[in-house]
């Protein structure tokens, strides 16, 4: 299981939602909204609670980003809602560049 991916998406929503709150001090967050491909993928269920009282929602939207959903309007903001989605497909782990080869001569 891919945990720690998990564990970091959840910071990530943390992180976003604590960031709406504080822009949108009037609106109340209640949910992640995703894409369904992307719940799949990170291995979530559409209404499960990932946070509390805060729970996960399939929204048709671009897939690699999640939007905070709220009861606020955010026609204007909506972007500023969004976020990535940190690493949702298994992706290959950074290369370390390999040390420069002596030359024998
Ligand atoms: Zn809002």
């Amino acid at each position: 299981m891919a945990t720690d991916k998990i564990a970091k998406n959840l910071e990530r929503f943390a992180q976003a939602i604590a960031a709406h709150d504080r822009e949108n001090p009037t609106h109340n967050a209640w949910g992640i909204g995703m894409n369904g491909f992307d719940i799949e993928r990170l291995g979530l269920e559409e209404g499960e609670e990932i946070l509390p009282g805060i729970v996960i929602q399939v929204d048709g939207g671009v897939t690699g980003n999640f939007r905070v959903l709220c009861d606020g309007d955010h026609d204007e903001e909506r972007e500023e809602a969004e976020a990535e989605v940190v690493e949702a497909v298994a992706t290959q782990p950074a290369q370390m560049p390999v040390a420069p080869q002596r030359q024998e001569d």
